[in-house]
């Protein structure tokens, strides 16, 4: 999915046991639910695997 500021793309981040989507752009960082309403299916599949290897 595009960054809100500058539509570039978001990239998954994890840090510890938190995840993040961070813009390749402008380094703006995003929590989930900040961003909850506009994720994309692509985006979505990627938190579902994050969130496998997190709760594992
Ligand atoms: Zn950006």
């Amino acid at each position: 999915m595009k960054c809100r500021k500058c539509t570039e793309q978001l990239e998954v981040l994890r840090q510890c046991n938190r995840i993040r989507l961070r813009c390749t752009g402008c380094n703006k960082e995003y929590q989930i639910h900040e961003v909850a309403s506009d994720l994309d299916e692509e985006t979505e599949k990627l938190l579902e695997r994050y969130t496998v290897l997190i709760y594992d």
